[in-house]
């Protein structure tokens, strides 16, 4: 027993954790689950196990453990609506991994949120490019957050954008490599992998599988990690590609293997993996004119490759918007206001985004 500590200890303290992280009492929730006439709510608080049954039609508001959360009364559809255009203001962050505070001081300096954490950016539309999941050790609370925003926006006329990211699809293929040790005990303590929290028939579950990869919105083009040139000569649509990454995200959900082009937009180059703006050898200039051209944008937007704020690349044609949130120390918002670029500081003071001329080649994260 000794020895199998001392293995332990020696295994977390290599992948950088401390053994209290395990000791401490976690609290983490609510997961709702659906079937044909209830739905069940469970929680972990203070290590406990809670579960209550809610009943489908007349409750909207599931609170436990302190966390209270507005349900939408039905199972989102999938979204294919990619393109949007009109006169109103846009917002972009990525790769939050967990780092709930963070993130809402960011919104809330920006005025995306009010002090209630409510929606404050009237018709504006709000791309959050992927990546809510891992590291970090409120993951649950950034889901329900952001579920609850896109309802609020879409009230108010605007729209909250969520886009896949290489982590969303990680955690629900069962890849937990990343996970927070808090999530490895809350699997524990519910005895239940991981992943199947986010099954199919779960609030949540149901709801990231909703989700598109990409967006497009008044000629800006976003997705997690990028387009590969290779889709233009393939001559592919967005909304091709949305749908063939869509239709096969969860491997074990599939009735048949996942075709070439689903491996293809599944793994490197596809658009939660690409990395190739930020690197010798990636695409060039005249790669990234045809990409815009064929998608009919001005620019690209992207998270994945971790800068230390909001940066351009190729004359300011591609945007890099993690600003390292992960990193748990600061942030940055992505804003666009009458066709005007700014990086919204932490801080919430709105400074001009200058684009580069030469591409920056930065370390590989
Ligand atoms: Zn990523």
């Amino acid at each position: 027993m000794l020895r199998k500590r001392y293995f332990l200890f020696i295994f977390l303290l290599l992948s950088g954790t401390a053994l209290s992280d395990l000791d401490k009492p976690v609290s983490d929730g609510p997961y709702v689950f659906e079937s044909e006439n209830q739905r069940e709510a469970i929680s972990i608080c203070s290590d406990k196990k809670l579960s209550k049954v809610i009943d489908y039609h007349t409750a909207q508001q599931v609170e436990q453990c302190k966390q209270s959360v507005v349900l939408q009364s039905k199972t989102p559809s999938k979204k294919n609506l990619l393109n949007y255009q009109g006169n109103f203001q846009v917002a972009a962050v990525s790769d939050i991994h967990g780092q709930f505070d963070l993130f809402i001081e960011l919104l809330r300096n920006n005025k995306i949120i009010d002090e209630n954490n409510e929606w404050s950016f009237a018709n504006g539309h709000f791309v959050i490019t992927g990546d809510i999941f891992d590291r970090g050790e409120k993951v649950t609370e950034t889901l329900w957050f952001i579920y609850q925003l896109e309802q609020q926006a879409r009230k108010a006329g605007g729209q909250v954008h969520l886009l896949l990211g290489n982590h969303e699809v990680m955690v629900l293929n069962g890849d937990l490599r990343y996970l927070n040790p808090k999530y490895v005990k809350v699997g524990k303590l519910l005895d239940k992998p991981f992943e199947t929290l986010f099954s199919p028939n779960s609030v949540l579950g149901a709801w990231l599988r909703s989700l598109p990869v990409l967006v497009k919105v008044n000629h800006v083009l976003f997705a997690h990690g990028g387009f590969h040139p290779d889709l233009v000569e393939q001559k592919l649509s967005l909304s091709r590609i949305n749908q063939v990454f869509t239709e096969n995200l969860v491997k074990t959900e599939l009735e048949k293997p996942r075709s070439e082009l689903a491996n293809y937009l599944h793994t490197t180059n596809g658009p939660i993996w690409y990395r190739g703006y930020f690197y010798k050898n990636g695409a060039n200039e005249a790669d990234i004119d045809s990409l815009l051209q064929h998608f009919g944008v001005q620019h690209i937007v992207v998270g994945h490759t971790s800068q230390k704020r909001i940066e351009t690349r190729y004359d300011g044609k591609v945007i890099a918007i993690d600003a390292s949130m992960k990193l748990g120390q600061y942030g940055e918002v992505l804003l666009i206001q009458k066709g005007q670029l700014f990086r919204g500081t932490l801080q919430g003071v709105k400074v001009p985004l200058i684009p580069t001329k030469t591409p920056i080649i930065s370390p590989r994260k």
